[in-house]
């Protein structure tokens, strides 16, 4: 197998960056092509990333987390991306439920929850998706309903990441008032009445994605996000929250093209054709050259996206959306244009770039499909015109 190790930006005085960094080159990349393999996220592995502190980064310090801005974990997120996008996706639900609480949760929801997934005692899985409804939540028939301590769920949940083992499930479900968002512990999981399956896929593996059946299951301690009061609030709450992932998702993108780009100049600049380096031809030169102009655009806009979402500006869906939509696209493309001077190098199925070609499509339907996000951003923009004229 293959394994260069360019392209990878020095620390830049940040200590958790400089530690991630290290993690990724001694211990990520040497063995990711075994865990891809076997589809597993070693649980040593997992402890690393708790020691580090960042399953509970963004969680305030108050409650024991890191206490981290978006902004401060891009280039986190991103270098731990250039090892294996799983491991930022393994954190990432429990950033969104962390932002969840932060924003909506009740004062005792948060007094429970927080520390929990500030310390890395627990994670969070975040759960929208069902068998029918990915983009189009009026499709969402998982039902709640109130029993005394707790919630009865009836209803389907596909793609839960990390709701295999997370300590606590936040769901989207339909309750008398409209969509709301459940905060259900795992208490009961793996019964007669929740069953959970793992999905198989093709990328992104080591991730649990699970898929729920839920039928009259009484859920013990759930509870509506912000109380009662607060149903009916679930699809504004979740989607609100989805900033933080589509940035996430994004840093996982320019971590793949970080390393496509590092296995284009291994070539270039290693293997000889046609009577020179092919990095000294005009043609290897405008493909890297295309990719570097394009990831520093996708750089700057996630950035700009992850400083939105800090601020909780209004452009901050937008950007959040653009800035996954680019770089997702520009993931696949990188990979495939790696691959093309790589040639024949590309096809095997231990080499980095043959996993990277499973992992990059993640990226670009993770946290809405990229289409579906364009045809909202469209359909806003038109809406808009049409206001305007
Ligand atoms: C590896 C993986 C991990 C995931 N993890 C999670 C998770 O942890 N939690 C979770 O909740 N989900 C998760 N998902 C689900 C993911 O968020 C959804 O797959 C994504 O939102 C897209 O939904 P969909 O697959 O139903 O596609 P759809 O939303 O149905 O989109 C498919 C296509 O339909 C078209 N389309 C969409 N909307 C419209 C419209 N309004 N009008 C016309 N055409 C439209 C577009 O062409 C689009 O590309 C995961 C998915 C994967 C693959």
């Amino acid at each position: 197998m293959r394994v260069c190790t360019a392209a990878s930006p020095a620390p830049v005085g940040d200590p958790l960056l400089g530690a991630v960094e290290s993690l990724v080159r001694d211990v990520v990349l040497p063995e990711v092509a075994a865990w891809d393999r076997d589809d597993v996220l070693p649980d040593a592995l997992w402890d690393r990333l708790v020691a580090l502190g960042l399953p509970g980064a963004l969680v305030p310090e108050e409650h024991g987390g890191g206490g981290r801005t978006v902004g401060e974990l891009v280039p986190v997120w991103r270098a731990l991306s250039r090892g294996w996008i799983s491991l930022t996706g393994a954190i990432n639900p429990t950033g969104l439920a962390t932002t969840l609480l932060l924003a909506h949760g009740t004062d005792a929801q948060r007094r429970r929850w927080l520390p929990v997934l500030g310390s890395g005692d627990g994670h969070a899985a975040f759960s929208i998706t069902e068998p029918g409804a990915g983009s189009d939540l009026s499709n969402i028939v998982t039902t709640a309903e109130p029993v005394d301590g707790g919630l009865r769920l009836d209803g389907r949940k596909r793609w839960v990441a990390g709701g295999v083992s997370s300590a606590v499930v936040l769901m989207m479900v339909r309750t008398g008032e409209g969509l709301s968002c459940a905060v259900v512990p795992a208490e009961g999981r793996d019964s007669p009445t929740w069953r959970v399956e793992e999905i198989d896929k093709i990328g992104y593996r080591g991730v649990e994605s699970a898929a729920y059946v839920f039928e009259g299951h009484e859920a013990v301690g759930a509870e509506i996000l912000g109380g009662p009061d607060a149903a009916g609030q679930g699809a504004r709450q979740m989607l609100g929250a989805l900033g933080v992932g589509r940035v996430n998702v994004a840093c996982r993108a320019l971590g793949i093209v970080d390393r496509a780009l590092a296995v284009a100049l291994d070539e270039a600049t290693h293997r000889e054709v046609g009577g020179a380096m092919l990095g000294e031809h005009t043609h290897a030169q405008l493909r890297i050259g295309e990719l570097r102009a394009r990831l520093l655009a996708a750089e700057s806009l996630t950035l700009r996206a992850a400083e939105a979402v800090d601020a909780g500006s209004d452009e901050a869906r937008d950007l959040a959306s653009a800035a996954k939509i680019v770089a997702s696209d520009l993931a696949v493309l990188a990979v495939d244009r790696a691959a093309r001077l790589a040639a024949s190098r590309s096809y095997r199925a231990d080499d980095e770039l043959a996993r990277l070609r499973r992992d990059a499509p993640q990226t670009q339907i993770g946290e809405g499909a990229n289409d579906a996000l364009l045809l909202a951003m469209g359909r806003a923009a038109v809406d808009e015109a049409s206001t305007d004229a």
